[in-house]
C-alpha cells in the first residue's frame, strides 16, 4: 500500500461471524510458497525497475501459465517507464527504470459477455532498501521483504486464478499485478490511461492489497459504495464466509483500485487492516496469518465469480449516498433500501425464476414469518419477484407494518407465508 495516504477511520457493521463459517476446503497448493517466494531475500524487496522486481514478475507470470491463465493481448508483461527519482533509489545507472505489469486473462465463456471484463489486481513490488517509503528510520539499506504488502495480495492473485480457470465464469476475468504502486500507484494508473482491454467494458475492479493479517475476522472493504449493488453484494457473500465484514467508503484510496475509480468504474479494495510491521523490515513471511488469507482468497474467488457472471451492470457512484443509513452493508431488501423492511439475505449469485434466500436475519419479520434459507421467493403481495430488483421494487410498494402474502418455492413445493414488514431502521 502506498505510504502516503493512510486510512484509519472503521464503520462498525454487522457481524455474522459467530453464525455460518464457509467449509474449508483443503489447504490450496502453494499459497504458502507463493508468499514466500516473493518475499525472500533474494527479490531484494521487489523495488520497481530492480532485478528483484524483474524476477518477481518472471515468477507470476511462469504461475499465471500454470495455473491457466492466457498472456494478456500484447503479452504477460506491460511496461511503463519510470523516472529514477521516483524510484527513491541511488545508484550510477543513468535513464529511466522500467516497471513491469503483469498480466494474465481467463477468457469468459459467454459469447457476448466475454467481450466484458472483471479486473483483479494486487501489486508485487514494494520497497527495496528501504530509505523511500520506510517506517523505520535507521533502515535504508536493509531489505524490505512486504510479505504482506503485497506478496499476500499477489499470492491470493494467482489463487483465485487457479480456481476460477478450473470453472470460467461469463466474463473474461483479467488478472493483473501491478508495479510501482509504492511510488504512487504508478502501473495501475498506466493501465487506466492505456487499457489492454477498455474500461468502459469493464465491469468493476478488485483490488487485493494487504490480505495477510486477518485478525479476529475483520476483513475490510473499501470502495462499497463505489455501486449501489455492492453493499448488498457483500453482504450475501459474507453470509457464507463469516468475516466481520467492515464494508465502506468510496472508491479513493492509498492503492491501485483509485486508478480505475478515477477513470469511473466501481472498485472494491480488500484489506485486513494496519499493523506494527507496515512498510517496516519486519514484514516477512512468517507474520502471515495463512488461514486468513485463504478465507480472504476463498472471498475474492466467490465475489469475482458473481461479479463475473451478473446479468445486470452495476451502477456506478460517483458521489456517495448522503445518508449513512444507506453506508452500511445490508440487503437490496434490508435496511439499505427504501420502503419496507423484510429482513432477508438474497443469494446475490441470482437463481432463475425467484430470489433464492440465502438466509434471514435473526428476529427479522422473515424469521417471524418463516422465511428460511434455500426458500425462493416468486412473490411478494400481487409483485412477481424473478429477480433481486422486481423483490426491491415490490418491498418499496409496502410500508413499514403492512401485512404482506410472500409466496415460495421450498424444494417441490410452493408455500404461501404471510409477513408483517418492519420499517428500515429495524
Ligand atoms: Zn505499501
Amino acid at each position: 500500500m502506498w505510504r502516503t495516504i493512510l486510512l484509519g477511520v472503521s464503520l462498525s457493521l454487522p457481524s455474522f461471524a459467530d453464525r455460518i463459517h464457509a467449509q474449508h476446503s483443503p489447504e490450496p497448493p502453494r499459497l504458502l510458497d507463493d508468499v514466500r517466494f516473493l518475499s525472500d531475500n533474494n527479490l531484494q524487496g521487489r523495488m520497481t525497475g530492480s532485478a528483484g522486481a524483474d524476477s518477481a514478475a518472471a515468477y507470476l507470470a511462469r504461475r499465471f501459465s500454470q495455473v491457466g491463465l492466457q498472456p494478456a493481448a500484447g503479452g504477460w508483461f506491460q511496461s511503463f517507464a519510470v523516472r529514477r527519482e521516483a524510484t527513491g533509489t541511488r545508484g550510477p545507472t543513468g535513464g529511466a527504470h522500467l516497471g513491469k505489469n503483469v498480466i494474465g486473462i481467463l477468457p469468459g465463456h459467454d459469447p457476448v459477455l466475454r467481450n466484458q471484463t472483471v479486473v483483479l489486481g494486487a501489486h508485487y513490488d514494494h520497497l527495496g532498501h528501504g530509505g523511500f517509503g520506510s517506517l523505520d528510520p535507521d533502515s535504508t539499506g536493509v531489505v524490505h521483504n512486504g510479505a504482506d504488502d503485497n506478496a499476500s495480495g499477489a499470492a491470493a492473485l494467482i489463487q483465485v486464478a487457479a480456481r476460477l480457470a478450473a470453472s470460467p465464469p461469463a466474463r473474461t476475468v483479467v488478472f493483473i499485478a501491478f508495479s510501482g504502486e509504492e511510488q504512487g500507484l504508478l502501473g495501475s494508473a498506466h493501465y487506466a490511461k492505456q487499457p489492454i482491454y477498455p474500461l468502459a467494458d469493464m465491469l468493476a475492479m478488485v483490488n487485493l492489497d494487504m490480505v495477510g493479517r486477518l485478525r479476529n475476522g475483520r476483513l475490510i472493504v473499501y470502495g462499497a459504495r463505489s455501486a449501489k449493488e455492492f453493499p448488498a453484494l457483500l453482504d450475501s457473500l459474507n453470509w457464507y464466509a463469516g468475516f466481520d465484514l467492515k464494508a465502506q467508503g468510496d472508491g479513493y484510496g492509498p492503492s491501485d483500485h483509485s486508478s480505475f475509480y478515477a477513470a469511473k468504474r466501481p472498485v472494491l479494495h480488500l484489506f485486513t487492516d494496519l499493523h506494527e510491521d507496515y512498510h517496516r523490515t519486519t514484514d516477512d513471511w512468517e507474520k502471515v496469518n495463512y488461514d486468513g488469507l485463504k478465507r480472504v482468497a476463498d472471498f475474492s474467488l466467490g465475489l469475482v465469480t458473481a461479479l463475473a457472471n451478473r446479468t445486470r451492470p452495476l451502477t456506478f457512484l460517483d458521489q456517495p449516498p448522503a445518508s449513512p443509513t444507506q453506508t452500511a452493508t445490508t440487503t437490496g431488501s434490508g435496511t439499505s433500501g427504501y420502503g419496507a423492511y423484510l429482513g432477508t439475505v438474497p443469494d446475490m449469485t441470482g437463481t432463475p425464476g425467484g430470489v433464492r434466500l440465502v438466509g434471514v436475519r435473526a428476529g427479522s419479520p422473515a424469521e417471524k414469518a418463516g422465511l428460511r434459507g434455500d426458500d425462493i421467493i416468486t412473490r411478494i403481495g400481487r409483485i412477481e419477484t424473478p429477480d433481486l430488483q422486481a423483490m426491491t421494487d415490490a418491498l418499496r410498494s409496502h410500508k413499514p407494518g403492512e401485512s404482506v402474502e410472500i409466496v415460495v418455492r421450498r424444494g417441490a413445493a410452493v408455500t404461501t407465508l404471510k409477513a408483517t414488514l418492519g420499517d428500515r431502521g429495524g
